[in-house]
């Protein structure tokens, strides 16, 4: 078992942060977690990294308790947290190196080691270019390099593509998909954006510090029924109202727009646009997202209608 997670609680003061969270990893693949700030995203990954100790349940990586054995996990864990944390006065290279220590490596193992991982992420051609001239994507991909120098068995990446531009996204999510392959490194990456979890093999979804939802993006795409109409209307509440009244189909209202599950999204729309005379804005439909996944997952306060 790579990583066990096992009703994990974790409060700041009398904020729960995690409320009796599990998960567990054995395939080497790339779990992603997606949620909202604030959802816990950062504390979880904090509690598997070992920075956080366990209030109470358990965390197991690579089959060590993160509190009974935190160096065996951190040998074992490559770590890229939010925060920039190259060296900005030296170069690629010399960032790589001058960590050589701090994982008991030296010499030609170093060497061979840090140009492995530069080659793996795409820098090597770029190691002698300094810190401080690095673009945000180029700076990511080295700390990656780096957190890969002891060959960890998994990488813990905290929302890694915070700040970088779409293009410097992208490639960094091909490094990613790249080490998975030739590396078969199992990777937990944080996010709050529903393109970047699509990149994901497994995608776990956090509200306010609970699972609500697990699968591959398209096995949670599959619990949307059908398609869905986004629906703006005048008055939202009268417009559920009348949904409710007429038709039996799941309707949720969720900041002040109507999404409506069907089956024949394109037959149900002029109905619903006679049933409510004056009441549309604008409809429209489409095929499930993830962003619709986790509005189904976690719209307990909104109302959902079944026949
Ligand atoms: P995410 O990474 O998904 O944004 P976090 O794990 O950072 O979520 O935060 C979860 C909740 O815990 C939030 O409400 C946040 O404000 C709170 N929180 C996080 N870190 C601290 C801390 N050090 N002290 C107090 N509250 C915190
Ligand atoms: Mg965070």
């Amino acid at each position: 078992m790579l990583l066990a997670v096992e009703n994990v609680t974790h409060r700041y003061g009398s904020l729960i942060a995690l409320d009796g969270f599990a998960m567990h990893l054995n395939r080497r693949e790339i779990v992603g977690l997606l949620g909202p700030n604030g959802s816990g995203k950062s504390t979880l990954l904090r509690l598997l990294s070992t920075q956080t100790r366990p209030q109470s349940g358990r965390v197991e990586v690579c089959g060590f308790d993160t509190a009974k054995h935190p160096q065996a996990v951190r040998a074992r864990i490559g770590v890229v947290f939010q925060t920039q944390t190259l060296d900005k006065l030296l170069t690629i290279e010399e960032n790589l190196l001058a960590c050589g220590a701090f994982y008991g490596l030296s010499g030609r193992t170093l060497h061979e080691r840090a140009r492995q991982a530069m080659q793996q992420l795409g820098i090597w051609d770029r190691r002698a270019e300094l810190g401080k001239n690095l673009s945000g994507g180029l700076q990511r991909r080295a700390e990656i390099a780096r957190a890969l120098l002891h060959e960890p068995q998994m990488l813990i990446l905290d929302e890694p593509t915070t700040g970088l531009d779409p293009v410097a996204r992208d490639e960094f999510w091909k490094a990613i998909e790249e080490l998975r392959e030739k590396r078969s490194t199992a990777i937990i990456v944080s996010t709050h954006l529903y393109e970047e979890a699509e990149r994901c093999d497994t995608l776990i979804l956090l509200d306010k510090g609970h699972r609500v939802a697990e699968g591959s993006p398209s096995e949670l795409r599959a619990t949307i029924g059908g398609q869905v109409i986004e629906l703006k209307a005048r008055n939202p509440q009268e417009a559920l109202e009348i949904l409710q009244a007429k038709f039996t189909l799941p309707v949720r209202l969720v900041d002040g727009v109507l999404w409506v599950e069907s089956e024949q999204a394109h037959l149900m729309i002029p109905r619903l646009v006679d049933a409510m005379p004056g009441q549309v804005l604008s409809i429209g439909l489409h095929q499930p997202t993830l962003a619709d996944v986790f509005r189904k997952a976690t719209s307990s306060t909104s109302i959902a209608v079944h026949a």
